[in-house]
Parts: C-alpha cells; sequence; structure tokens
C-alpha cells in the first residue's frame, strides 16, 4: 500500500513525504479516501495508530485555504494532544498554505486571540477554552465544514460532552463529521448515531501485543527500595532518555525528587502541574536537558516523544492495556527499546493479568546487577518461579497463552480497508 493510490493530490504527498512517511497505516489507507470522498467517517483507533494524519491530510485538501473563515474544527480532549495535532497540522499545511492555530484551557487568552484575529482555516480545540472563545466572539465557528471530535471515549469519561453538544449548536448542520475513538462504547455509538451522517467505519484493533523490538523485564524489589533501584539502574547504565511511570500523580513528584537529589536531571508530567510545566518538562526532555521523565498513565497517553530508550514501570498499571500503552512508547520509528518493571510483591496479580494479555511470560532482568537488595524484604512470586534464583533471569522458553496480535476490520461502504493491529512502522 502506497500514499499515492488514496486520492492525496501533489501538494499532500509533499507534505506526507515531508513527514517522512513512507507508506500509510491502516487507518490511513481506510480513512483518508473516505474522507476525501465526503463521508463521515468512525473510526475506532487509539493514540499510536497514525490516526491525526489520517484526518489532518484529507480534511487539508478538501477545505480551501484562507476563505477567511474557520473551515475545519478538531475537538479533542487535552492541551497535549490539542499541540500535537497542531504541530502535524502546521507541517503538512506548510505546502497547502492553510493558516492552523490551537486554543486550550491553562494559559493566557492573548496569544490564541491574536492567532485568530489573524485568521484561521483549521483550528484545533479543547472543548472549555474554544467555549470560552466563541462566548466573547472570538471564534466563529458558522462556517465549518468539517468537524473532527477526536478522543470521544475520553472527552465523554472527562465529563466533556455536555461542553461538545453546545459547541455542536453553534455549528452549521450540513457537514462532515469524523469521530475518532480508541473505545466503541455503547455511549460513544449513540453519540455517533446522534452526530454522524451514515457514517463508514473503520476499525484498528489496539496492539494488544507489544512489538518484538521491546525487550520486556521484571525486576522483584520491595516498595521501599523501589527509589534506589530506579537510580542504580539509571546510574549504572547511563540511561538518558527514560519515561517513568507512577500510579499517582504524588508518586510522580515524589520519584521526580528523589531523582534529583541524586542527581539525576529528571522532571515529571502530571495533571496537576500547569500548562507550561508540562510544556516545559516536554521540551526539556525532547532537547536532552532532561534525562527522565517521570508520568502517570492519563498525561502520557498521546505524548509522542522519539528516542526514548527505556520505559521503567515504577509502578504497574492496574488496567492491563495501560502496560502495552507505555511501553510503546520505546522502540518507535523501527529502533528497539526496553521496558523494565520495578515488581513489588503486592503487584504480582497486576503482572499475571498482563502476561494473560500479551501471551508470554517477562523474564527477570539482569540490569541490577551491583544493586544491593534488602533480601529480606523482597518476596519471590512462589507461582511464578519457585527454585529461581532472585534477580537472575527466569528459564528460557516463554509460555504463550492467550491472544496474540489484533486484526483490524473496516465495514461501510467506499474503499474502506482497515487492516492489521496498532502502527509500529518505521520512518523512511
Ligand atoms: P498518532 O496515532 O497520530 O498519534 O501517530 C503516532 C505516531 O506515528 C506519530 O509519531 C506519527 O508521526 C507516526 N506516524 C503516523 N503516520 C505514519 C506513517 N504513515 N508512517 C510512519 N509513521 C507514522
Amino acid at each position: 500500500m502506497s500514499f499515492d493510490n488514496l486520492g492525496l493530490d501533489a501538494r499532500l504527498l509533499q507534505a506526507v513525504a515531508s513527514m517522512g512517511y513512507a507508506e500509510p497505516t491502516p487507518i490511513q489507507s481506510g480513512a483518508i479516501p473516505l474522507v476525501l470522498a465526503g463521508r463521515d467517517v468512525v473510526g475506532c483507533a487509539q493514540t499510536g495508530t497514525g490516526k491525526t494524519a489520517a484526518f489532518v491530510l484529507p480534511t487539508l485538501q478538501r477545505i480551501t485555504a484562507r476563505k477567511g473563515a474557520i473551515t475545519c474544527l478538531i475537538v479533542t480532549p487535552t492541551r497535549e494532544l490539542a499541540l500535537q495535532i497542531e504541530d502535524v497540522a502546521k507541517t503538512a499545511s506548510r505546502s497547502t498554505r492553510h493558516r492552523v492555530a490551537a486554543v486550550y484551557g491553562g494559559v493566557g487568552y492573548e496569544p490564541q486571540r491574536r492567532a485568530l484575529q489573524h485568521g484561521v482555516d483549521m483550528l484545533v480545540a479543547t472543548p472549555g477554552r474554544l467555549l470560552d472563545l466563541a462566548g466573547s466572539r472570538h471564534v466563529d465557528l458558522s462556517r465549518v465544514e468539517v468537524l473532527v471530535l477526536d478522543e470521544a471515549d475520553r472527552m465523554l469519561d472527562q465529563g466533556f460532552w455536555p461542553d461538545v453538544k453546545r459547541i455542536l449548536a453553534l455549528l452549521p448542520p450540513i457537514r462532515q463529521t469524523l469521530l475518532f475513538s480508541a473505545t466503541m462504547t455503547p455511549e460513544v455509538l449513540r453519540i455517533v448515531g446522534d452526530t454522524l451522517d451514515n457514517p463508514a467505519r473503520i476499525d484498528v484493533a489496539p496492539p494488544s501485543t507489544p512489538i518484538e523490538a521491546i525487550q520486556q523485564r521484571i525486576f522483584p524489589v520491595s516498595g521501599t527500595q523501589k527509589s534506589d533501584l530506579l537510580i542504580h539502574m539509571i546510574e549504572e547504565h547511563r540511561l538518558d532518555r527514560v519515561l517513568v511511570f507512577t500510579r499517582t500523580k504524588h508518586r510522580a513528584d515524589r520519584v521526580a525528587h528523589s531523582l534529583e537529589r541524586a542527581g539525576v536531571r529528571s522532571a515529571a508530567i502530571h495533571g496537576n502541574r500547569s500548562q507550561s510545566q508540562r510544556v516545559r518538562a516536554l521540551s526539556d526532555f525532547k532537547r536532552g536537558a532532561c534525562r527522565v521523565l517521570v508520568a502517570t498513565d492519563i498525561v502520557a497517553r498521546g505524548i509522542d516523544v522519539d528516542g526514548i530508550t527505556h520505559v521503567i514501570n515504577y509502578d504497574l498499571p492496574n488496567v492491563p492495556e495501560d502496560y502495552v500503552h507505555r511501553i510503546g512508547r520505546t522502540a518507535r520509528a523501527g529502533k528497539s527499546g526496553s521496558a523494565y518493571t520495578l515488581l513489588a510483591p503486592e503487584e504480582h496479580d497486576n503482572l499475571r493479568d498482563i502476561e494473560k494479555m500479551i501471551g508470554s511470560v517477562i523474564t527477570a532482568g539482569e540490569d541490577a546487577v551491583g544493586f544491593r537488595y534488602d533480601e529480606s524484604r523482597v518476596v519471590p512470586d512462589p507461582e511464578r518461579n519457585p527454585n529461581a534464583p532472585k534477580h537472575q533471569p527466569a528459564p528460557a522458553g516463554k509460555r504463550r497463552v492467550g491472544r496474540t496480535g489484533g486484526q483490524g476490520r473496516a465495514s461501510g461502504s467506499g474503499r474502506a480497508s482497515g487492516s492489521g493491529g496498532g502502527y509500529q512502522g518505521k520512518r523512511s
């Protein structure tokens, strides 16, 4: 499959080339022809599948540049996602000359008002700030031709739906609507029924199996020694682009502080941090000014940073799918990466759920060589490997259980052809 036969014109093909994409992902090859044909589309796809370009590229082709009004509106639940979509849209619009802007909460109004006054063709927005700006007449949505609702399930979860409904009331009733959601809950389907017109549906299964390029390891340790072990790993192996996950915001702050105290430049990113703090933490991490970013799941979903060599689960997530999301932040763009889990005795059940989902047993790692364990506090999991020496790799021979890679499917009309699971492809 190539981008050449999806119906994109020369300007957009040039944009694709400048973004370094060699071939379309399943959600892109499914959605792009449908969007270009003017269909309403429901895409069941999560972050990591290439969904942003799947709606940005064809939409830029559908809307005329510099018409003097906002003709495409993209509504997304978080500032981070808004910034990422803006980034993709700005890159793509260099060859189409569309004007792109993003508005989101947590920062001052004035720069956003000024951007709007300069004229915007494609506006990326979080719901609350968009309503504020519409209320003060800085945004006119009466000429929107294409509406994109991104991460609809999350907007519902986070209680944004009343705001989205108010936004819908400001839009022309005749328009093209695209809706993307990682899950298709009955609530999402009800919204699809109420808001979209005879939509085509494309499903891309989430990556239930982490890609082979990620080396996964567990390190049994007591809860009280996690911090020391983390510092040991980072210092001993000179890791310098590490994403650490904790279960709570409070723990994220604590871990970042103890790393800083040990002389490891780090930053925490979570829901309690202000927008400017988050932006600064991300940009410090991206340019290498800090070696470790400590994050919670909610905020990390959607963070797109290249070159993360290690993901370390300081705590395991309660939801097994989050484990796959987390570790998928490494081994991107054809590189390899490592995913380490610091496993406290009380997390053994979570680990078993994860192993069941990914269909393999995660072996114990060796990277903690030289770390002085407090043996009295490490409790081996008797069900796992009663005879194995602690902190040594478990015997080879992985047992495979449960399902393996997901399969996509496409329905609706047109040339929809969703296939394959989540995208983990290479950039050329
Ligand atoms: P998204 O699901 O839109 O957040 O995209 C996830 C990641 O995939 C981003 O880093 C994109 O730059 C990358 N990506 C999207 N489409 C392609 C493609 N066709 N080829 C290679 N990488 C892509």
